[in-house]
């Protein structure tokens, strides 16, 4: 099943968020904490207009959005959220629909989440989760 196929799955079974896809969680946020949004409470885009991170990739605002995420204290959790829940579109932890792509393929292979997360943010930025 193709990555797209998989995405489209997910979607005809129920709302798109908060049906996570079948990766392997290992040493990355829970699909439950991801999925409840208090993350969300210290991102640096939550005061700002959101139409930033869901303008057209190329445009100027897109690439003003993804200079934000790179100093975002969540980015971490977003771009996981963005890839367990297949989300089709929009910027999440920096990343572009497009960037994303060959994430949620990795993914769909059985590559943990953690280690896609620290190959597309660097170690550094990186948090270890204990499983839940
Ligand atoms: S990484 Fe970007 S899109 Fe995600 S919460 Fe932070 S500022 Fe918002």
């Amino acid at each position: 099943m193709t990555t797209t196929q998989v995405l489209r799955a997910g979607r005809r079974t129920g709302p798109a968020y908060g049906l996570a896809l079948p990766f392997d969680l290992t040493g990355a946020p829970s699909a439950r904490d991801l999925a409840n949004g208090d993350w969300r409470l210290d991102a640096t885009c939550r005061d700002r207009d959101h139409e930033w991170w869901f303008a057209k990739p190329t445009s100027a605002r897109s690439r003003s959005a993804v200079q934000l995420c790179e100093g975002c204290p969540v980015r971490q959790q977003c771009l996981a959220a963005g890839l367990l829940f297949g989300e089709e579109f929009g910027v999440w932890g920096g990343l572009t629909h497009i960037q994303r792509r060959p994430l949620i393929a990795r993914l769909l292979t059985g590559v943990p989440l953690a280690t896609v997360l620290a190959t597309a943010l660097g170690e550094q930025h990186v948090v270890k989760f204990e499983a839940a």
